[in-house]
Protein backbone atom coordinates (compact mmCIF):
# COMPACT_ATOMS: atom_id res chain seq x y z
CA UNK A 1 0.00 0.00 0.00
CA UNK A 2 2.87 2.61 1.49
CA UNK A 3 5.02 1.44 -2.32
CA UNK A 4 2.11 2.22 -4.70
CA UNK A 5 1.42 5.41 -3.07
CA UNK A 6 5.20 6.20 -3.21
CA UNK A 7 4.33 5.35 -6.94
CA UNK A 8 1.47 7.73 -7.06
CA UNK A 9 3.68 10.58 -5.56
CA UNK A 10 6.10 9.47 -7.48
CA UNK A 11 4.58 9.79 -10.95
CA UNK A 12 2.09 12.55 -9.67
CA UNK A 13 5.98 14.93 -9.10
CA UNK A 14 7.34 13.77 -12.49
CA UNK A 15 4.05 14.94 -14.46
CA UNK A 16 3.83 18.25 -12.28
CA UNK A 17 7.77 18.76 -13.36
CA UNK A 18 7.39 18.11 -16.95
CA UNK A 19 4.29 20.16 -16.86
CA UNK A 20 6.53 23.03 -15.91
CA UNK A 21 8.73 22.22 -18.66
CA UNK A 22 6.09 22.22 -21.14
CA UNK A 23 5.21 25.21 -20.33
CA UNK A 24 8.34 27.10 -20.35
CA UNK A 25 9.56 25.61 -23.22
CA UNK A 26 6.03 26.74 -24.87
CA UNK A 27 6.64 29.87 -23.32
CA UNK A 28 9.72 30.19 -24.84
CA UNK A 29 8.60 29.51 -28.65
CA UNK A 30 5.80 31.49 -28.07
CA UNK A 31 7.87 34.56 -27.06
CA UNK A 32 10.12 33.53 -29.70
CA UNK A 33 7.56 34.15 -32.51
CA UNK A 34 5.89 37.12 -30.83
CA UNK A 35 8.28 39.28 -28.20
CA UNK A 36 11.76 38.02 -29.67
CA UNK A 37 14.49 40.53 -29.15
CA UNK A 38 17.52 39.76 -30.86
CA UNK A 39 17.65 42.54 -33.46
CA UNK A 40 17.49 44.98 -30.19
CA UNK A 41 20.32 43.98 -28.85
CA UNK A 42 21.76 44.15 -32.27
CA UNK A 43 20.65 47.59 -32.54
CA UNK A 44 22.65 48.89 -29.57
CA UNK A 45 25.82 46.75 -29.96
CA UNK A 46 25.92 47.67 -33.97
CA UNK A 47 24.49 51.29 -34.27
CA UNK A 48 24.92 52.37 -30.38
CA UNK A 49 28.60 50.50 -29.19
CA UNK A 50 30.16 49.89 -32.88
CA UNK A 51 33.75 48.68 -32.96
CA UNK A 52 35.22 46.97 -29.58
CA UNK A 53 38.58 46.28 -29.44
CA UNK A 54 40.62 44.55 -26.27
CA UNK A 55 42.62 48.23 -25.09
CA UNK A 56 39.01 50.18 -25.64
CA UNK A 57 36.31 52.30 -23.46
CA UNK A 58 33.90 51.07 -25.63
CA UNK A 59 34.75 47.55 -25.03
CA UNK A 60 33.92 48.43 -21.35
CA UNK A 61 30.90 50.12 -22.20
CA UNK A 62 29.74 47.20 -24.17
CA UNK A 63 30.78 44.43 -20.82
CA UNK A 64 28.63 47.44 -18.59
CA UNK A 65 25.57 46.86 -21.34
CA UNK A 66 25.75 43.14 -20.95
CA UNK A 67 25.74 43.16 -17.12
CA UNK A 68 22.69 45.73 -17.25
CA UNK A 69 21.06 43.59 -19.43
CA UNK A 70 21.28 40.34 -17.75
CA UNK A 71 20.19 41.85 -14.43
CA UNK A 72 17.27 43.44 -15.79
CA UNK A 73 16.55 40.20 -16.85
CA UNK A 74 16.72 38.70 -13.51
CA UNK A 75 20.12 36.44 -13.81
CA UNK A 76 22.60 36.16 -11.86
CA UNK A 77 25.84 37.77 -13.41
CA UNK A 78 29.23 36.73 -12.73
CA UNK A 79 31.90 39.25 -13.84
CA UNK A 80 35.75 37.17 -14.11
CA UNK A 81 38.30 39.90 -15.47
CA UNK A 82 40.30 37.94 -17.72
CA UNK A 83 42.63 40.37 -19.47
CA UNK A 84 44.95 43.39 -18.67
CA UNK A 85 46.40 45.75 -21.15
CA UNK A 86 49.09 48.51 -20.26
CA UNK A 87 48.04 50.73 -22.88
CA UNK A 88 44.59 51.80 -23.94
CA UNK A 89 43.56 52.55 -27.54
CA UNK A 90 40.45 54.65 -28.50
CA UNK A 91 39.71 55.66 -31.98
CA UNK A 92 37.73 58.70 -33.25
CA UNK A 93 37.06 59.33 -36.94
CA UNK A 94 39.80 59.02 -39.68
CA UNK A 95 39.54 61.19 -42.80
CA UNK A 96 42.22 62.22 -45.88
CA UNK A 97 42.18 63.81 -49.66
CA UNK A 98 44.32 63.35 -52.34
CA UNK A 99 45.29 67.34 -52.63
CA UNK A 100 45.68 67.97 -56.37
CA UNK A 101 43.79 69.87 -59.50
CA UNK A 102 42.06 66.04 -59.80
CA UNK A 103 41.93 65.29 -55.96
CA UNK A 104 39.33 63.05 -54.24
CA UNK A 105 38.51 61.38 -50.77
CA UNK A 106 40.68 58.82 -49.62
CA UNK A 107 39.18 54.97 -48.49
CA UNK A 108 41.85 53.82 -46.00
CA UNK A 109 41.91 52.53 -42.41
CA UNK A 110 44.70 51.95 -39.88
CA UNK A 111 45.18 48.63 -37.73
CA UNK A 112 44.49 49.11 -34.05
CA UNK A 113 47.20 50.34 -31.99
CA UNK A 114 49.05 52.44 -34.76
CA UNK A 115 49.81 56.45 -35.06
CA UNK A 116 47.04 58.74 -35.72
CA UNK A 117 48.27 62.06 -36.94
CA UNK A 118 47.96 65.14 -34.87
CA UNK A 119 45.48 67.08 -36.68
CA UNK A 120 45.23 67.02 -40.08
CA UNK A 121 48.54 67.03 -41.55
CA UNK A 122 49.82 66.92 -45.32
CA UNK A 123 53.09 66.05 -46.84
CA UNK A 124 54.97 64.70 -50.34
CA UNK A 125 54.50 61.34 -51.15
CA UNK A 126 57.59 59.14 -51.79
CA UNK A 127 58.45 55.68 -53.11
CA UNK A 128 59.75 53.41 -50.65
CA UNK A 129 63.71 53.36 -51.09
CA UNK A 130 64.55 49.82 -51.19
CA UNK A 131 68.83 49.88 -51.01
CA UNK A 132 71.03 52.28 -48.64
CA UNK A 133 71.82 54.54 -51.57
CA UNK A 134 68.20 55.20 -52.21
CA UNK A 135 67.31 55.72 -48.55
CA UNK A 136 70.75 57.90 -48.39
CA UNK A 137 69.42 60.30 -51.45
CA UNK A 138 66.11 60.67 -50.54
CA UNK A 139 66.93 60.95 -46.62
CA UNK A 140 66.78 64.86 -46.17
CA UNK A 141 63.34 65.17 -48.52
CA UNK A 142 61.54 62.46 -45.97
CA UNK A 143 60.63 64.68 -43.20
CA UNK A 144 56.86 65.37 -42.68
CA UNK A 145 56.31 63.24 -46.14
CA UNK A 146 54.12 60.11 -47.03
CA UNK A 147 56.60 57.15 -48.06
CA UNK A 148 54.25 54.56 -50.44
CA UNK A 149 55.24 50.73 -49.84
CA UNK A 150 54.58 48.19 -52.40
CA UNK A 151 53.83 45.56 -50.66
CA UNK A 152 51.38 43.90 -52.07
CA UNK A 153 48.14 43.28 -50.81
CA UNK A 154 48.16 42.93 -47.15
CA UNK A 155 46.18 40.54 -44.74
CA UNK A 156 45.47 43.99 -42.51
CA UNK A 157 47.97 43.43 -39.73
CA UNK A 158 50.09 46.73 -38.71
CA UNK A 159 53.51 46.69 -39.75
CA UNK A 160 55.81 45.77 -36.75
CA UNK A 161 57.44 48.61 -35.44
CA UNK A 162 58.75 46.75 -32.08
CA UNK A 163 61.99 46.94 -31.04
CA UNK A 164 62.75 43.21 -32.17
CA UNK A 165 61.36 43.63 -35.15
CA UNK A 166 63.96 46.41 -35.42
CA UNK A 167 66.41 43.93 -34.71
CA UNK A 168 65.43 41.74 -37.22
CA UNK A 169 65.27 44.35 -40.27
CA UNK A 170 69.21 45.57 -38.95
CA UNK A 171 70.35 42.16 -38.92
CA UNK A 172 69.02 41.61 -42.47
CA UNK A 173 70.55 44.24 -43.68
CA UNK A 174 73.78 43.52 -42.11
CA UNK A 175 73.62 40.09 -44.12
CA UNK A 176 73.36 42.19 -47.04
CA UNK A 177 69.48 41.19 -47.90
CA UNK A 178 68.93 44.57 -49.35
CA UNK A 179 66.46 45.13 -51.57
CA UNK A 180 63.57 43.22 -49.31
CA UNK A 181 64.37 44.68 -46.18
CA UNK A 182 62.11 47.96 -44.93
CA UNK A 183 63.84 51.14 -43.91
CA UNK A 184 61.91 51.45 -41.82
CA UNK A 185 63.20 52.99 -38.55
CA UNK A 186 65.65 55.11 -40.87
CA UNK A 187 62.62 56.65 -42.19
CA UNK A 188 60.63 57.12 -38.96
CA UNK A 189 64.25 58.94 -37.47
CA UNK A 190 63.91 60.66 -41.10
CA UNK A 191 61.11 62.10 -39.51
CA UNK A 192 58.50 60.55 -42.05
CA UNK A 193 54.70 61.27 -41.60
CA UNK A 194 53.67 57.39 -42.20
CA UNK A 195 53.85 54.91 -44.29
CA UNK A 196 50.96 53.62 -46.54
CA UNK A 197 50.44 50.16 -48.19
CA UNK A 198 47.63 48.77 -50.76
CA UNK A 199 44.74 47.24 -49.57
CA UNK A 200 42.16 44.50 -51.10
CA UNK A 201 38.80 45.88 -50.71
CA UNK A 202 36.96 45.19 -48.43
CA UNK A 203 39.48 46.55 -46.43
CA UNK A 204 40.48 44.48 -43.36
CA UNK A 205 42.74 46.05 -40.86
CA UNK A 206 43.92 44.26 -37.46
CA UNK A 207 46.40 44.90 -35.65
CA UNK A 208 49.90 43.46 -34.39
CA UNK A 209 50.27 41.55 -30.95
CA UNK A 210 53.89 42.48 -30.71
CA UNK A 211 52.63 45.99 -30.37
CA UNK A 212 49.88 45.85 -27.89
CA UNK A 213 50.51 43.84 -25.08
CA UNK A 214 54.46 44.99 -24.65
CA UNK A 215 53.67 48.77 -25.30
CA UNK A 216 54.66 51.59 -22.75
CA UNK A 217 53.73 55.09 -22.87
CA UNK A 218 57.22 55.55 -23.91
CA UNK A 219 57.66 53.48 -26.57
CA UNK A 220 54.23 54.95 -28.25
CA UNK A 221 54.68 54.37 -32.14
CA UNK A 222 55.16 57.65 -34.26
CA UNK A 223 55.16 57.32 -37.90
CA UNK A 224 50.88 56.63 -39.18
CA UNK A 225 50.19 52.45 -41.13
CA UNK A 226 47.70 53.40 -43.08
CA UNK A 227 46.11 50.53 -45.67
CA UNK A 228 44.62 52.38 -48.73
CA UNK A 229 42.32 51.31 -51.14
CA UNK A 230 44.61 49.32 -53.76
CA UNK A 231 42.69 51.05 -56.65
CA UNK A 232 43.48 54.47 -55.13
CA UNK A 233 47.29 53.41 -53.95
CA UNK A 234 47.32 52.81 -58.06
CA UNK A 235 47.09 55.97 -59.15
CA UNK A 236 49.11 57.70 -56.40
CA UNK A 237 51.69 55.95 -57.15
CA UNK A 238 51.69 56.78 -61.00
CA UNK A 239 51.27 60.09 -60.22
CA UNK A 240 54.55 59.83 -57.65
CA UNK A 241 56.07 58.15 -60.49
CA UNK A 242 55.58 60.88 -62.77
CA UNK A 243 56.92 63.37 -59.86
CA UNK A 244 53.25 65.32 -60.25
CA UNK A 245 52.87 68.17 -57.75
CA UNK A 246 50.87 67.04 -54.88
CA UNK A 247 50.03 66.23 -51.59
CA UNK A 248 47.91 63.83 -49.12
CA UNK A 249 46.44 65.08 -46.11
CA UNK A 250 45.08 62.75 -43.18
CA UNK A 251 43.42 63.21 -40.13
CA UNK A 252 43.66 60.22 -38.40
CA UNK A 253 42.02 60.30 -34.51
CA UNK A 254 43.47 57.14 -32.84
CA UNK A 255 44.46 58.26 -29.27
CA UNK A 256 46.98 56.11 -26.83
CA UNK A 257 46.52 56.75 -23.23
CA UNK A 258 47.83 54.94 -20.18
CA UNK A 259 46.52 51.74 -18.72
CA UNK A 260 45.76 49.55 -17.08
CA UNK A 261 42.76 48.49 -19.42
CA UNK A 262 41.17 45.66 -17.78
CA UNK A 263 37.86 43.56 -19.58
CA UNK A 264 36.25 40.87 -18.40
CA UNK A 265 34.05 37.61 -19.16
CA UNK A 266 30.44 38.34 -18.14
CA UNK A 267 28.42 35.23 -17.39
CA UNK A 268 24.86 35.02 -17.02
CA UNK A 269 23.64 32.23 -14.85
CA UNK A 270 20.19 30.80 -14.54
CA UNK A 271 21.05 28.54 -11.49
CA UNK A 272 19.23 24.88 -11.58
CA UNK A 273 17.34 23.81 -8.77
CA UNK A 274 18.50 20.05 -8.99
CA UNK A 275 22.11 20.10 -9.73
CA UNK A 276 22.99 24.00 -8.80
CA UNK A 277 27.11 23.31 -9.53
CA UNK A 278 26.44 21.77 -13.32
CA UNK A 279 26.51 23.89 -16.09
CA UNK A 280 24.98 23.71 -19.69
CA UNK A 281 26.91 26.85 -21.42
CA UNK A 282 26.48 28.66 -24.34
CA UNK A 283 28.80 31.76 -25.31
CA UNK A 284 30.08 34.27 -27.99
CA UNK A 285 32.83 37.02 -27.68
CA UNK A 286 31.96 40.20 -27.02
CA UNK A 287 35.29 42.09 -28.33
CA UNK A 288 35.27 43.03 -32.39
CA UNK A 289 37.63 44.92 -34.77
CA UNK A 290 37.00 48.57 -35.18
CA UNK A 291 37.22 49.71 -38.35
CA UNK A 292 33.62 48.84 -39.02
CA UNK A 293 30.97 47.86 -35.84
CA UNK A 294 31.89 43.65 -35.48
CA UNK A 295 28.10 43.26 -36.36
CA UNK A 296 28.24 39.88 -37.33
CA UNK A 297 31.75 38.67 -35.57
CA UNK A 298 30.25 38.42 -33.03
CA UNK A 299 27.92 41.25 -32.31
CA UNK A 300 25.52 38.42 -33.91
CA UNK A 301 26.50 35.61 -31.37
CA UNK A 302 26.38 37.59 -28.59
CA UNK A 303 22.96 39.31 -29.59
CA UNK A 304 21.70 35.24 -29.75
CA UNK A 305 23.29 34.34 -26.76
CA UNK A 306 21.67 37.11 -24.97
CA UNK A 307 18.20 36.59 -26.15
CA UNK A 308 18.32 32.93 -25.30
CA UNK A 309 18.96 34.08 -21.83
CA UNK A 310 16.41 36.49 -21.92
CA UNK A 311 13.82 33.92 -22.99
CA UNK A 312 14.28 31.88 -20.48
CA UNK A 313 13.98 34.18 -17.97
CA UNK A 314 10.98 35.70 -19.21
CA UNK A 315 9.47 32.19 -19.23
CA UNK A 316 10.35 31.94 -16.14
CA UNK A 317 12.42 28.76 -16.81
CA UNK A 318 14.00 26.88 -13.41
CA UNK A 319 16.07 24.25 -14.79
CA UNK A 320 17.47 21.59 -12.77
CA UNK A 321 20.95 22.59 -13.22
CA UNK A 322 22.46 25.25 -14.22
CA UNK A 323 22.44 27.41 -17.43
CA UNK A 324 25.23 29.80 -17.96
CA UNK A 325 25.72 32.59 -20.82
CA UNK A 326 29.16 33.14 -21.52
CA UNK A 327 30.12 36.54 -22.88
CA UNK A 328 33.59 36.05 -23.60
CA UNK A 329 36.47 38.66 -23.95
CA UNK A 330 39.56 39.09 -25.85
CA UNK A 331 38.13 36.63 -28.20
CA UNK A 332 40.06 38.35 -31.24
CA UNK A 333 43.54 38.43 -29.53
CA UNK A 334 43.99 34.73 -28.80
CA UNK A 335 40.80 33.35 -27.10
CA UNK A 336 41.88 35.35 -23.90
CA UNK A 337 38.56 35.51 -22.08
CA UNK A 338 37.77 32.00 -22.93
CA UNK A 339 41.33 30.35 -22.32
CA UNK A 340 41.35 32.35 -19.10
CA UNK A 341 37.96 30.58 -17.67
CA UNK A 342 38.38 27.14 -18.53
CA UNK A 343 41.91 27.40 -16.72
CA UNK A 344 40.49 29.37 -13.98
CA UNK A 345 38.76 26.08 -13.33
CA UNK A 346 36.01 28.60 -12.20
CA UNK A 347 33.59 25.56 -13.39
CA UNK A 348 34.66 22.19 -12.59
CA UNK A 349 35.46 20.50 -16.12
CA UNK A 350 33.57 17.66 -15.18
CA UNK A 351 30.53 19.46 -14.07
CA UNK A 352 30.41 20.84 -17.61
CA UNK A 353 27.28 19.27 -19.67
CA UNK A 354 28.07 20.83 -23.22
CA UNK A 355 29.67 23.81 -24.19
CA UNK A 356 27.73 25.38 -27.59
CA UNK A 357 29.88 28.60 -29.44
CA UNK A 358 28.01 30.89 -31.65
CA UNK A 359 30.92 32.78 -33.18
CA UNK A 360 30.07 33.38 -37.44
CA UNK A 361 27.72 34.20 -39.91
CA UNK A 362 24.16 35.58 -38.54
CA UNK A 363 23.00 32.01 -40.23
CA UNK A 364 20.42 29.85 -38.76
CA UNK A 365 21.00 26.64 -36.50
CA UNK A 366 19.34 24.12 -38.47
CA UNK A 367 20.81 20.83 -36.63
CA UNK A 368 23.32 18.95 -34.77
CA UNK A 369 25.19 16.16 -34.92
CA UNK A 370 26.05 14.27 -31.93
CA UNK A 371 27.94 11.13 -30.99
CA UNK A 372 25.93 8.19 -30.42
CA UNK A 373 26.11 8.41 -26.80
CA UNK A 374 24.09 11.64 -26.81
CA UNK A 375 21.97 11.12 -29.58
CA UNK A 376 18.62 10.16 -27.33
CA UNK A 377 19.89 13.15 -24.87
CA UNK A 378 20.02 15.59 -27.87
CA UNK A 379 16.41 14.24 -29.31
CA UNK A 380 14.46 14.37 -26.30
CA UNK A 381 15.89 18.25 -25.71
CA UNK A 382 15.39 19.09 -29.23
CA UNK A 383 11.83 17.47 -29.94
CA UNK A 384 9.95 20.65 -29.28
CA UNK A 385 12.15 22.01 -32.09
CA UNK A 386 10.96 19.61 -34.90
CA UNK A 387 7.83 21.11 -35.70
CA UNK A 388 8.79 24.76 -34.32
CA UNK A 389 9.39 26.40 -37.58
CA UNK A 390 8.49 24.11 -40.47
CA UNK A 391 10.25 26.48 -43.11
CA UNK A 392 13.50 26.04 -41.24
CA UNK A 393 13.52 22.43 -39.70
CA UNK A 394 15.00 21.28 -37.07
CA UNK A 395 17.27 17.97 -37.21
CA UNK A 396 19.56 15.93 -34.78
CA UNK A 397 22.08 14.03 -36.39
CA UNK A 398 23.90 10.63 -35.32
CA UNK A 399 27.76 11.13 -36.09
CA UNK A 400 28.80 9.00 -38.07
CA UNK A 401 32.40 6.91 -37.65
CA UNK A 402 34.92 6.84 -35.24
CA UNK A 403 35.37 10.21 -33.04
CA UNK A 404 38.03 12.96 -33.77
CA UNK A 405 40.91 13.68 -31.99
CA UNK A 406 40.91 15.93 -29.01
CA UNK A 407 42.45 19.27 -30.82
CA UNK A 408 45.78 19.88 -29.37
CA UNK A 409 46.22 23.46 -30.61
CA UNK A 410 43.84 26.28 -30.06
CA UNK A 411 42.16 27.51 -33.39
CA UNK A 412 38.87 29.15 -34.67
CA UNK A 413 36.87 30.35 -31.45
CA UNK A 414 36.10 30.32 -27.97
CA UNK A 415 35.20 26.31 -28.05
CA UNK A 416 39.09 25.80 -28.33
CA UNK A 417 39.95 25.37 -24.88
CA UNK A 418 36.78 23.68 -23.58
CA UNK A 419 37.46 20.75 -26.49
CA UNK A 420 41.56 20.72 -26.07
CA UNK A 421 40.97 19.79 -22.73
CA UNK A 422 38.46 17.24 -23.09
CA UNK A 423 35.18 18.94 -22.50
CA UNK A 424 32.18 18.79 -25.07
CA UNK A 425 32.35 21.39 -26.96
CA UNK A 426 29.54 20.82 -29.93
CA UNK A 427 27.85 23.22 -31.65
CA UNK A 428 24.96 23.82 -33.87
CA UNK A 429 25.45 23.64 -37.55
CA UNK A 430 24.12 27.17 -39.15
CA UNK A 431 22.64 27.10 -42.81
CA UNK A 432 21.72 29.90 -45.43
CA UNK A 433 18.32 28.26 -45.90
CA UNK A 434 16.49 31.13 -47.59
CA UNK A 435 19.31 31.76 -49.84
CA UNK A 436 20.34 34.95 -48.50
CA UNK A 437 23.97 34.22 -50.77
CA UNK A 438 25.38 34.79 -47.47
CA UNK A 439 29.16 34.44 -47.35
CA UNK A 440 31.56 35.17 -44.06
CA UNK A 441 34.48 35.51 -45.37
CA UNK A 442 33.23 38.96 -47.82
CA UNK A 443 33.13 40.64 -44.60
CA UNK A 444 35.04 38.80 -41.93
CA UNK A 445 37.37 41.31 -40.62
CA UNK A 446 36.41 43.61 -42.75
CA UNK A 447 35.07 46.92 -42.94
CA UNK A 448 31.72 45.75 -44.35
CA UNK A 449 30.63 44.15 -41.04
CA UNK A 450 28.17 46.31 -40.43
CA UNK A 451 24.26 45.66 -38.94
CA UNK A 452 22.74 45.68 -42.85
CA UNK A 453 24.77 41.99 -43.17
CA UNK A 454 22.61 40.59 -40.46
CA UNK A 455 19.80 38.35 -41.18
CA UNK A 456 17.23 38.96 -38.71
CA UNK A 457 14.84 35.96 -39.39
CA UNK A 458 18.03 33.34 -38.78
CA UNK A 459 19.04 35.26 -35.88
CA UNK A 460 15.83 35.36 -34.13
CA UNK A 461 15.66 31.90 -34.65
CA UNK A 462 18.47 30.35 -33.53
CA UNK A 463 18.01 32.37 -30.17
CA UNK A 464 14.77 30.21 -29.91
CA UNK A 465 16.90 27.30 -30.82
CA UNK A 466 19.35 27.58 -28.21
CA UNK A 467 17.06 28.42 -25.55
CA UNK A 468 15.24 25.40 -25.97
CA UNK A 469 17.98 23.25 -26.67
CA UNK A 470 20.33 24.30 -23.17
CA UNK A 471 16.71 24.30 -21.44
CA UNK A 472 16.17 20.43 -22.24
CA UNK A 473 19.65 19.22 -21.54
CA UNK A 474 19.34 21.17 -18.08
CA UNK A 475 16.68 19.21 -17.43
CA UNK A 476 18.17 15.70 -17.71
CA UNK A 477 18.93 13.77 -14.30
CA UNK A 478 22.43 13.39 -15.87
CA UNK A 479 25.20 15.37 -17.42
CA UNK A 480 26.07 14.60 -21.23
CA UNK A 481 27.35 11.55 -22.08
CA UNK A 482 31.39 11.65 -22.77
CA UNK A 483 31.58 8.25 -24.25
CA UNK A 484 32.93 8.47 -27.76
CA UNK A 485 33.44 12.04 -27.53
CA UNK A 486 36.78 12.24 -28.82
CA UNK A 487 39.42 9.83 -29.86
CA UNK A 488 41.64 9.39 -27.31
ZN1 LIG B 1 34.72 35.96 -34.00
Amino acid sequence: MKQTFLSIVAVLMMALSLSAQDKVTKAVLELGRTDNRTMEHADYIARNIGGRIVGSHMLNHAEEWVIDQFKSWGLEVIVQEAVEIGVGFDRGPWSGRLLSEDGFTLHFGTPAYTAGTRGPQKGKVYLEPKTQREFDRIKGALKGSWVLLETGATSGLAIDASPAADSTRAAQLAEDKEGSVLFYRQMVDAGVLGFIRPSKLPMQVLYNRAMCFNLTMDSLPKACDILLDEHQFAIIKQKAQNREDFQLEFDIRNHFFRGPMKYHNILGVIRGTQYPDEYVMMGSHLDAYDIATGSTDDGQGVCVTMEAARLLAAAGAKPKRSIMFCIWTGEEYGLLGSKFFVESKMIPWDKISNYFNRDGGPLAATSITVPPAMYDDFVKACEPLFDYNPAIPFKVNKRNGEPAARPTRAGGSDHAYFQMNGMPAISFSESDIFGYDFIYRDIWHTEDDLYDKLIPEYMEHSAVVQAVTAYGLANLNHLLSREGLYKD
